[in-house]
């Protein structure tokens, strides 16, 4: 068929022709592409050229007249059948299909064909071009671009592609939700970066950074989202000029920015924190050196935290804390991950130290702190209120332990806790008192009373036996309570000696005794004091009397002894009234200078009397022995109860005696010894040999009502009396005395000058006369008369008046000068006292003597004589009178 077409055209221009099938041929054979001529009908190849055998490695006579589906990839028979029929149905000239062909290896190559059909002729006439090559790359292009669409759009990053302005071009959905939008397409239609930046001024700069740079990483902006919240973005873009557009990621940092912020607040509020509690912040290393301080040490310890950063920990703890630091220090550096506490006095930068409580943990293992990290806590107040409160205790337990008496507590009778009270009443200590049963502190009798009140709760006082550790049974008072106690109800307990009480008890039944005993004393010496005044109102009479009879009988009358034994009879009576007086105190002090050998010699008799015959009484004088003022009277009253004392401490036969003597004492051994004063005394020392006495006697010996006599013996108020006495006249006494040694008392009276006015004590007494005129009032007729004739025997001129009235008349109408009035004290109408200062009043120069057989309070002022009253006591004898009267006139 081919041939018969080739003769055709040559058959018209042959050399032509032959010229041109030549150079066509040529062609044909070197064309790197396919050339084919192919039969429609048939679909066979008809005429191929070389480049089949270098493309798809078949020989010419391999292809010719075999059908072309042979050689199609099976994929693609139908749609190049399709694409061919459909084109020549159009009319097409020329199509244009592309398949794979199937290489003589079995592989395929792409195949790009240019077919031109010519159905006249049956034939068709095709080029093809092997694009295997170009479909790969195409292939491997379509490959990268989806793969790229898919990490651009599916990318967890916010991705984005704008203009070089700025305009969006493409971007992913989380850019799109970074925006604030739902969907890319939202995003893209309204969301404008222009003017989305919260800081204008930012975006320029960014603008201009990436022009320069052509890129920026990480660069932090704020945008305002669509919702008008604001998000923080970190930028990372690059700027491609050649396709004029920006290519970039952002992030939204929103979150990390808070983190961050709260972070940031966080740890201003922990420096805020550290600079505001009271305590301060300590970080040490190992060798103990400071590494940080929080700023808070200032206010705490003065220091600034540089004083003492890179200085030893140790340098401001006090000296005496510093071992038990070092200990603690020690220990909390060898044991990581505990949490140690200790306590000790921090320096401040004044020099005075703060207790500190100091809370330490190991953190050298921490590299951020590498040391100890500590916290140092002011626990300065608290000391001190614990210094107060273990003082307070201190000062409870001293109260509790110096209450008199025993406190206990006790659960069901076994002591929890007791005081030094306690042991001291029962001989016990403390630490054995304590578990003790209590009830072996009570006698057997009263343990089943004292059970009872336990058990009943009992809480009122009551009293019962004691028991104490040597056996001794005593008198106790108990009141318990119940309290509760480390969580449970016990029972506490005073507990009280009561033997002191029970005793006073009978002192005061035995005080009762020695009242009434007194009561009867007091009426007897009133009585006695009555009975007393008659009787030396008669004995005045009696020994005027018996005078005036001496007077006038001769001395070798027989009479005169008689008369003489009288007078002494009646004179031991005066003195024995005078005793009477002075047993009943009635009688008056007057203090006189006076010799106390003199007065002692005067009462020896009497004193003998009153001890008795079978102890000896031994006076031992001092010679020139100093004066002193006193009542006499108050000296025998002195002696007499010495005496009488002397008397009862010795048994059968004894010795005591009086000695008197000149002391002086000066400073220095009033110094050393207690009780005496210093200055010149006169001693008065009274012994006997008795029976003593035991210290507890003599301590209670000048007590009143004292006595350790049997009852209606004693009545304790001798040596009250004789002490009362020294003491009214400034003097001391002391007392040396044993149980079977005797005692002796030493009475010290201060001693005073003599005056030469005073009384010259002569045994041959005068009796000096006078011529003066004396009123004399007396209610008692026989003394009236008798001391009438007493004074005019002394040569003195006498106005006698009965009665006060009488006197004050016999003064009016008087034609002579009266020079003395002498007046008894106690008379019916108007006492001496009155009648003197009527008389006094009218005739001022009249001198005043005042008698009385019993002084009473009428003319003693405060118990003593007014100094310048003139006073004899009754009876007085002639002498007596003489002497006294000599003194008042002679003035
Ligand atoms: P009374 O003699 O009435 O007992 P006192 O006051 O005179 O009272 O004495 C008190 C006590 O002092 C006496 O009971 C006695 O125990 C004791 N006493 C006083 N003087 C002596 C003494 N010379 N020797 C021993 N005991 C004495
Ligand atoms: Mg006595």
């Amino acid at each position: 068929m081919a041939d018969s077409s080739n003769s055709d055209v040559l058959g018209k221009k042959t050399n032509q022709s032959e010229t041109e099938l030549h150079e066509f041929r040529q062609l044909f054979s070197m064309s790197l592409d396919l050339i084919c001529i192919a039969d429609i009908s048939s679909s066979t190849f008809l005429k191929v050229n070389p480049a089949f055998q270098n493309i798809l490695g078949y020989a010419e006579n391999e292809l010719l007249n075999k059908p072309f589906s042979e050689f199609i990839h099976p994929d693609d028979i139908e749609p190049t059948r399709a694409i061919v029929e459909k084109k020549l149905s159009q009319g097409s000239k020329v199509i244009n299909f592309e398949n794979r062909y199937k290489c003589k290896d079995g592989s395929y190559k792409w195949l790009s064909w240019v077919s031109h059909p010519n159905p006249e002729q049956g034939k068709t006439y095709a080029i093809a071009r092997d694009i295997t090559d170009q479909k790969q790359m195409a292939k491997e292009r379509d490959e990268s671009e989806k793969k790229y669409k898919s990490l651009f759009y599916n990318a967890q990053v916010a991705l984005f592609r704008t203009s070089i302005e700025g305009q969006i071009i493409e971007i992913n959905g989380r850019y799109a939700e970074i925006a604030g939008y739902d969907s890319i397409e939202e995003c893209m239609a309204h969301y404008r970066p222009q003017t989305a930046w919260k800081d204008p001024e930012a975006r320029n700069e960014f603008l201009k950074k990436i022009q320069k740079t052509g890129s920026v990483r990480d660069y932090e902006a704020q945008i305002i989202r669509q919702d008008g919240t604001d998000a923080w973005i970190l930028f990372s873009a690059t700027v491609y000029p050649d396709q004029g557009h920006i290519e970039g990621s952002i992030v939204n940092i929103t979150n990390r920015k808070q983190a961050e912020e709260t972070l940031r607040q966080r740890e201003a509020l922990n420096r805020k924190m550290f600079a505001n509690i009271g305590d301060v912040i300590v970080i040490i290393d190992k060798e103990g050196m400071n590494r940080y301080k929080s700023p808070n040490i200032e206010k705490l310890f003065g220091w600034k935290p540089e004083d003492v950063l890179g200085k030893s920990y140790w340098e401001n703890i006090h000296p005496d804390d510093i071992l038990s630091q070092k200990v603690f220090f020690r220990t909390l550096v060898s044991e990581t991950d505990t949490v140690q506490t200790t306590e000790c006095r921090y320096k401040c930068k004044d020099g005075r130290y703060k207790w500190i409580e100091f809370i330490g943990t190991n953190l050298i293992h921490d590299t951020d702190i590498c040391g100890i990290l500590g916290n140092y806590h002011n626990i300065t107040d608290r000391k001190a209120v614990e210094h107060s409160l273990r003082e307070s205790e201190a000062r409870f337990k001293a109260l509790h332990n110096a209450s008199f008496g025993g406190i206990t507590i006790h659960d069901k009778g076994i002591i929890l806790e007791c005081n030094q009270g306690l042991a001291d009443l029962t001989g016990y200590s403390v630490d054995e008192l304590i578990g003790m049963d209590g009830l072996l502190l009570i006698a057997e009798q009263s343990r089943t009373m004292v059970m009872d009140k336990i058990v009943s709760g009992y809480e009122k006082p009551y009293e019962a036996v004691g028991l104490h550790k040597n056996g001794n049974e005593f008198p106790i008072r108990l009141e318990a309570r119940n309290i509760p106690y480390k969580g449970k109800e016990v029972r506490t307990v005073e507990f009280r000696d009561i033997t002191e009480y029970k005793k006073a008890e009978q002192d005061k039944e035995k005080l009762q005794d020695q009242l009434v005993q007194a009561q009867k004393m007091e009426s007897v010496g009133r009585l006695a004091g009555g009975v007393a005044h008659d009787f030396n109102n008669m004995l005045s009479i009696i020994i005027g009397n018996i005078e005036i009879i001496q007077e006038d009988i001769a001395q070798d009358s027989p009479l005169f002894s008689r008369v003489y034994e009288v007078k002494k009879a009646a004179q031991r009576s005066a003195d024995l009234t005078r005793q009477l007086l002075a047993f009943a105190r009635k009688q008056t002090i007057s203090p006189k200078i006076l010799n106390p050998n003199h007065t002692i010699d005067g009462m020896l008799k009497m004193l003998k009397r009153l001890i008795g015959e079978d102890i000896d009484l031994l006076w031992q004088p001092k010679r020139h022995l100093w004066s002193v003022k006193i009542d006499p009277s108050q000296i025998d009253q002195i002696l007499a109860n010495l005496c009488v004392n002397a008397r009862d401490a010795i048994k059968d036969v004894g010795k005591v005696t009086i000695e008197t003597n000149n002391i002086c004492f000066d400073d220095n051994y009033c110094r050393e010894h207690q009780g005496f004063s210093p200055g010149e005394f006169v001693l008065i020392g009274f012994s006997d040999d008795g029976c003593g006495m035991d210290k507890e006697t003599t301590e209670k010996l000048f007590d009143p009502f004292f006595t350790t006599k049997r009852k209606g013996k004693g009545t304790g108020l001798g040596m009250a009396t004789v002490y009362g006495i020294i003491k009214q006249n400034n003097g001391f006494i002391n007392v040396y005395s044993e149980p079977g040694q005797g005692t002796t008392f030493k009475i010290y009276i201060p001693r005073k000058e003599e005056s030469k006015t005073e009384e010259p004590v002569n045994k041959k007494r005068k009796t000096p006369k006078g011529s003066e005129t004396v009123l004399l009032v007396e209610d008692e007729i026989s003394i009236l008369r008798i001391t009438t004739i007493m004074l005019e025997r002394l040569g003195y001129k006498v106005l006698p008046a009965n009665t006060p009235k009488e006197a004050i008349r016999i003064c009016n109408f008087s034609k002579v000068k009266i020079d003395l009035l002498i007046t008894d004290v106690v008379m019916p109408s108007m006492n001496g006292r009155e009648l003197a200062q009527t008389i006094l009043k009218a005739f001022p120069d009249i001198k005043c003597l005042y008698m009385s057989g019993y002084t009473s309070n009428v003319i003693a002022h405060r118990g003593i004589l007014d100094e310048g009253l003139h006073f004899i006591n009754k009876p007085f004898s002639k002498q007596d009178l003489s002497i006294k009267l000599r003194q008042i006139l002679d003035k």
